[in-house]
């Protein structure tokens, strides 16, 4: 027996004695089968969008999906999107389903549902209608399409990331079949709109089984990103590293914690290195200029898969820097804390630790070393002192201007150099004593 929130009874019961059959579908009963707490449920139902509109007559509605069956009711503040049973009827362009067709029953609203384990409902008793095997490929952990994987692929392409994201999350494994149809097919994925695909792409990364799945399809990956392409089998002949450059790469995804800035970071860190690799007189291969590469390509590549702003900034920035020695000394930690901010330079302590994951023992020992020496080193600079931008300062500009500076240029500059003081001298960050040196003559 399942346990179904009361919020969401709530709606069914509604629908239920309005006459219509209405369904937990889809994620939630896959979450709740593999005992995990679904994000949100989603709701199938017989009645149409106007008729679920009228059950829920004294409820705020939202409305936007109406026109491909979905009505979003609001009960006890969280939002429950009920969907009328339907099917796409024309996959046109295979970026969205131009239009749907209602249908009637619950078992054809199933059919067209992506893989068999997002393709179940709770019947009211809390059983589960399951008529393609989501059950039995939840308990063996395997990604299975719902009829003929090729036409499946071939109605909307998403689905390859999708099938991809679900492998990755729930680290399943994809069914032989979908396998190869979603592999014969990549290349329908540059038809999809880059917004939809950007946010399987996140969420794939974000998976636990993100680099399993990375190492197993990354020809479909190179179809997103052709840039990473040259990485494949890309030999380092180097001391510092054992895998090639995008074997080194996946497992760098995987050791890094899963959060979307930080995982494409590490997706795209090296992505600048077969550009700029040379051999040495003793054949020893290196990468000079390789992290601002990156960070340029990474750069266009976000920018092209239409990643938010901040997003993309933030990964760019931290490839620039994931090549740079990490600081064994606090006046070097604390430089880098002034350029960059705590946040980013304990991300880039992450990233290190990372891209050190994979290398032979003892390059990953010293590495660690180094990299223990630099985190210690900014807990202890974090707990000593607490400026670090000119807006830490003790004294403002409304301070000069009170001991009667002229606003303009050398007031920036008196702040600038009390700012060095403090950062640089060791002199103490307080209102009295740096008031005292701008008195003097
Ligand atoms: P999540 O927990 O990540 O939201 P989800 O299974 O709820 O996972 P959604 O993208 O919210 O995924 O989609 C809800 C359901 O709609 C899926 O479980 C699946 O049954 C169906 N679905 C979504 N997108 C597609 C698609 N492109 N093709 C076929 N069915 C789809
Ligand atoms: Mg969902």
């Amino acid at each position: 027996m399942i346990a179904i929130p009361a919020h969401v009874r709530e709606v069914l019961e509604r629908l239920w004695e309005a006459g219509f059959e209405a369904y937990p579908v889809g994620g939630c009963v896959r979450d709740v089968l593999l005992g995990k707490t679904p994000q949100d449920w989603d709701i199938c139902t017989a009645a149409r969008p106007e008729q679920t509109r009228a059950v829920f007559a004294d409820r705020r509605v939202i409305e936007t999906g109406m026109k491909h069956g979905t009505v979003t009711v609001i009960t006890d503040g969280r939002p429950v999107e009920i969907t009328t049973f339907r099917v796409e009827a024309d996959y046109g362009d295979r970026r969205h389903p131009d239009s749907v067709a209602f249908v009637q029953s619950l078992r054809e609203d199933l059919a067209r549902r992506d893989f068999t384990v997002n393709a179940m409902a709770f019947d009211a008793d809390g059983g589960v209608i399951d008529p393609f095997g989501g059950q039995e490929d939840l308990a063996r952990g395997v990604i299975r399409c719902v009829g003929e994987p090729e036409e499946r692929f071939r109605e909307d392409a998403l689905r390859i990331l999708r099938g991809l994201r679900f492998a990755a999350r729930l680290d399943f494994r994809i069914e032989e079949r979908t396998a190869e149809a979603l592999r014969d097919n990549r290349a329908l994925l540059n038809d999809i709109s880059r917004e939809r695909f950007f946010s399987e792409l996140k969420g794939l990364l974000c998976g636990t089984g993100a680099g399993e799945v990375l190492r197993a399809f990354p020809e479909v990956i190179f179809t997103v990103i052709p840039e990473l392409a040259a990485e494949y089998g890309f030999e380092q002949n180097s001391p510092h590293h054992i895998h090639d450059i995008w074997t080194h790469t996946t497992m760098a995804v995987d050791a890094i914690a899963p959060e979307p800035a930080l995982r494409l970071t590490m997706l795209l860190h090296d992505v600048g290195k077969p550009e700029k690799y040379f051999t040495d007189e003793n054949d020893v291969g290196h990468f000079y200029g390789h992290a601002e590469a990156g960070a340029v390509k990474a750069d266009a590549i976000l920018r092209r898969l239409r990643c938010d702003n901040d997003t993309r900034e933030a990964v760019t920035l931290r490839i620039r820097y994931h090549d740079i020695e990490p600081p064994q000394t606090k006046k070097g930690v604390r430089r880098l804390v002034v350029k960059l901010g705590e946040p980013t330079v304990r991300d880039l302590i992450a990233c290190w630790k990372a891209d050190s994951a994979d290398r032979a023992a003892p390059v990953r020992k010293r590495n660690l070393a180094f990299i223990g020496v630099t985190e210690g080193l900014l807990d202890e600079l974090m707990a000593q002192e607490s400026c670090f931008s000119l807006r830490d300062l003790a004294v403002d500009g409304s301070d000069m201007l009170e001991l009667g500076m002229e606003p303009g240029p050398a007031l920036g500059d008196t702040l600038r150099e009390l700012f060095r003081m403090v950062t640089e001298e060791g002199v103490p960050n307080e209102k009295e004593t740096l008031l005292r040196y701008v008195k003097k003559p």
